[in-house]
């Protein structure tokens, strides 16, 4: 009989299971606090569960981690790992550390099916979903590897303090397995995130947005990168089913269920082809319009990462910072990030793309030195800016 992964479960779930084996709410609870608080993997360690429980556990379920094919630490601090996630798939998992937060960027799917231009993942095709085990898996080892490395402030303190769904595929094309995820991360007898500090990144995928806004209304990032749709459906192919009007009005529902929050809009720079002055202006106006319909948005210009194949090129730094003055001359709130793990990077993706069976997913892992994963996405609600 396969092993049910616990990790799979958010508390609802984990209390249904629980109740299947007789068992009474509170002791889901404590389980979970053990798994996801603790990091404890075994169930004979759970010292105030009873015995009989622990040996039901054990016959009928796991808490199954995401085998580690590499770990790469920069010099900066920022930590790369590339899990193996079985038929020569792996998905990258990166760790930003600043000094006023940690943040985890995690994948949702190996490859994804958008396919934008510009993107390493989006060249290798789509491969399948991640299962919510597999993506709260990389939460539940990245914590808890860093703690045992004693990078909490203090004890029971936690080090992840920021998730960005940003890495490896297209978040919200894997909705069913998102949603509880997200659940784990939030939940105070998990990982305690504010909703704030959970960012969903989408290509634009509008029927999912409106049910996340209705189901888990966490901080939304739309990656936009372009400021018209015959340009935005070269990019991002995925404009031709939902185009950008749409895309807009999708994004102020959202904010209508949090009217506090703001909308993200990633715009990555590449030369030539999307970051003229011209381009800035014509950004400005799609999201300005009139003030009653106005979106409460910022911008993040992100530096292209290059690759072989994309035949595309990162903007001059000079045009980035005159394409970000145009934004904030009009009034937008425009960061431009900053790339991190410079030392041990590649286009996001990159990496795990390359790996294409289980032999050298295990030669990568011995073979030194490793370019994975450039791609260094910081919180919206905080990112810094380097302009
Ligand atoms: N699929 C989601 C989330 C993952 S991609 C999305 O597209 O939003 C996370 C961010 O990285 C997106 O804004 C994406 O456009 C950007 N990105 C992808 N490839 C990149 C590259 N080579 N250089 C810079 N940013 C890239
Ligand atoms: Fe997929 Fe996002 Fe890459 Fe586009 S940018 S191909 S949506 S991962």
């Amino acid at each position: 009989m396969t092993l049910v992964n616990l990790l799979d479960h958010d508390l609802d779930a984990l209390a249904a299971l629980c109740e299947q084996q007789g068992e009474k709410r509170f002791r889901a609870t404590q389980l979970f606090q053990w798994i996801h608080q603790r990091g404890v993997a075994d169930f004979d360690a759970m010292s105030d569960l009873a015995k009989s429980l622990r040996a039901k556990l054990a016959l009928i379920a796991q808490v199954r981690p995401l085998p580690v094919v590499s770990e790469q630490v920069s010099a900066d601090g920022t930590i790369k790992w590339l899990f193996d996630v079985g038929a020569g798939n792996a998905i990258e998992t990166v760790f930003i550390p600043e000094s006023d937060r940690g943040t985890l960027c995690i994948s949702s799917q190996a490859g994804c099916a958008v396919a934008c231009r510009f993107c390493s993942t989006g060249h290798q095709g789509f491969s399948r979903n991640l299962t919510t085990g597999e993506i709260v898996a990389q939460l539940w080892h990245a914590e808890h590897a860093l703690r045992a490395r004693g990078l909490a402030a203090g004890e029971g303190e936690r080090v992840i303090s920021n998730v960005v769904m940003m890495g490896m595929g297209e978040p919200l094309q894997n909705y069913a397995a998102l949603v509880p995820a997200l659940r784990v991360m939030l939940s105070d007898h998990a990982y305690g995130l504010s909703r704030r500090r959970v960012t969903v990144s989408t290509s634009g995928v509008v029927p999912m947005i409106e049910r996340l806004r209705d189901d888990c209304p966490v901080a939304l990032a739309v990656s936009l990168h372009a400021p018209n749709d015959a340009l935005r459906d070269e990019l991002v192919p995925l404009n031709r089913k939902y185009p950008i009007a749409e895309l807009l009005a999708a994004c102020r529902r959202y904010l209508e269920k949090a009217p506090r929050d703001f909308i993200t809009f990633e715009y990555c720079m590449l030369d030539g082809v999307n970051d003229s002055l011209e381009q800035a202006h014509e950004l400005v106006a799609l999201v300005s319009e009139r003030p009653a319909t106005r979106i409460a948005c910022k911008f993040n210009l992100i530096p292209f990462n290059p690759f072989p194949q994309s035949g595309l090129h990162c903007s001059p730094r000079e045009r980035v910072l005159a394409f970000a003055e145009v934004l904030r001359a009009a009034g937008l709130v425009t960061t431009v990030r900053r790339t991190r793990g410079d030392d041990i990077a590649a286009a996001c993706g990159q990496l795990a793309g390359e790996v294409q069976d289980r032999t050298r997913l295990r030669e990568r892992a011995t073979r030194r030195p490793m370019r994975i994963h450039a791609e260094t996405p910081a919180p919206p609600a905080h990112a810094k800016e380097s302009a």
